[in-house]
């Protein structure tokens, strides 16, 4: 067996990474020195303390760590009388942030969790002495793992390395129970298996159906970071055949999951050719190919705000600015189907949808089935065409909107709005007309229908 025995760990501390291949990449680790003073100080001052979770996972992988939790046998108040600058970000469950140069972290007391009565909150918060009670509280055998960097110990009582070798999410004790406390952690195992590209476990898979009731009891703000999370990934399209498999498809995404069966499929093929061409695609971009099917197609008339889409983004929690691009993105999704066969179309085309979005509206493209010859032939032709930075909106009119009014006699009105417009078609016809004197002269033509 690899992973040690936690009454084994308790009464004789060890080293426990002496021949361990996988231990030697934490003793190799160069920690940030000012984690490794706080820890330092916490150990001087007769307390455990550890690195635990994500971090320690991250570096048994050879990923590097976002960032680095510590959780300590001290106290909060402990932790707050050991460091000169501390925010009490959650006392309540034993955390305070500890703040060391630029450097940040938060630092917890070990803890067990009392009851779960509503599905989202343990009814109680226990505080603990030693480091596998805290580890029994954590979701997944490969985040249930503690480092101490300071004096070498490591600490895996249910085998998270193993799990890692071989690649599984696997719940820490029985997977129903563990389910059954906490609705989002089938979300988390689902978000864990997309980001890594692990396997979830049989008896973990098994368990995400009969506990469902107690997802539906998580706030909208917890699922939609994990759904984030698992869309950010590498292959999220593995992310939503999971969520489908696992049946908390209907109940994350139910408008999604409405269209049925062969849109479904087409939704996630969708996403999977996008991020194939456009790894680095942002989440907007990623859940306008999504879905598209959920908002009509319109290049030139406003976006749809009331759209199944709109409702589903905005049901999910995301930022107004998230939804907004989304949206955007799923009504101009035609723009490489329009016509574009001279330049002034493609200006008029650009005009309309934003310059802005051009490139990304073309992965959305492809993700739609444009041949990618003929969508990267757009993009050189846009890039080409924006390098002579044509005026494309009323903004970029070489005469404003009081000097259209000068020249009409008119200072106010929706005669100069009407104006504008006229002015921007021509430039768009052509932009060498972009000077004031002949945008003047079309002004004086077109006198009598502009008043
Ligand atoms: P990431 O790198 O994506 O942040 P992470 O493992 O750090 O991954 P977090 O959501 O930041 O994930 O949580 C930190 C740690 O807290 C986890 O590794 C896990 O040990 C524990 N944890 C978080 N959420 C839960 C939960 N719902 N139930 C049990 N343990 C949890
Ligand atoms: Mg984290």
């Amino acid at each position: 067996m690899n992973s040690p025995d936690p009454a084994a760990e308790n009464t004789a501390p060890r080293d426990a990474c002496a021949s361990n291949d996988a231990c030697a990449r934490l003793q190799a680790f160069a920690f940030p020195p000012q984690l490794l003073a706080i820890l330092r100080t916490l150990g001087d001052a007769g307390f455990e303390a550890y690195v635990v979770g994500g971090s320690v996972r991250d570096i048994l992988l050879g990923r590097a760590p976002q960032d680095f939790d510590v959780a300590t046998s001290a106290r909060a108040e402990q932790v707050t009388r050991l460091f000169r600058r501390v925010v009490p970000t959650g006392l309540k469950h034993g955390t305070v942030l500890v703040l060391k140069g630029g450097f940040k972290t938060e630092v917890t007391t070990f803890r067990g969790e009392g009851d779960y009565l509503d599905g989202r909150h343990p009814e109680s918060v226990v505080f603990l002495n030693e480091v596998q009670g805290d580890l029994a509280r954590r979701d997944f055998t490969i985040n249930a793992m503690a480092y101490d960097p300071v004096r070498r110990r490591f600490v895996d009582p249910f085998g998270g390395q193993v799990d890692l070798d071989k690649r599984v999410v696997r719940c820490v004790g029985t997977a129903l129970e563990r389910f059954s406390e906490d609705g989002l952690r089938p979300l988390r195992a689902v978000r864990f298996a997309t980001a890594l590209d692990f396997d979830i476990d049989p008896a973990t898979m098994a368990a995400i159906a009969p506990t469902l009731s107690t997802f539906d009891k998580v706030s909208l703000e917890r699922q939609r970071d994990e759904f984030v999370k698992l869309l950010a990934s590498a292959h999220p399209a593995r992310g939503l055949e999971l969520l489908d498999q696992s049946r908390i498809l209907p109940r994350l995404l139910p408008a999604l999951a409405a269209l049925g069966e062969a849109a479904l499929r087409e939704a996630i093929a969708r996403l999977d050719r996008l991020v194939a061409h456009a790894p680095d695609a942002d989440l907007a971009l990623r859940l306008a190919a999504l879905l598209s099917d959920l908002a009509p197609d319109d290049l030139m008339g406003r976006v749809e705000t009331k759209s199944p889409a709109a409702l589903l983004l905005r049901h999910l929690r995301l930022s107004n600015a998230e939804i907004d691009a989304t949206l955007r993105l799923i009504a101009r999704r035609g723009f490489a189907r329009s016509t574009l066969e001279t330049d002034a179309d493609l200006r008029r085309a650009l005009s309309c949808v934003g310059p802005d979005i051009a490139r990304p509206l073309l992965s959305l493209a492809i993700a739609h089935g444009t041949p990618i010859d003929a969508a990267h032939a757009l993009a050189r032709r846009v890039d080409a065409l924006l390098a002579t930075r044509p005026p494309l909106s009323t903004a970029d009119l070489a005469l404003d909107g009081n000097r259209v009014g000068a020249l009409l006699g008119q200072p106010k009105g929706p005669a100069i709005g009407r104006a504008l417009k006229l002015l921007l078609d021509a430039v768009l016809e052509d932009p060498a007309r972009n000077t004031p004197e002949a945008l003047a002269e079309i002004l004086r033509r077109h006198r009598e229908d502009l008043s």
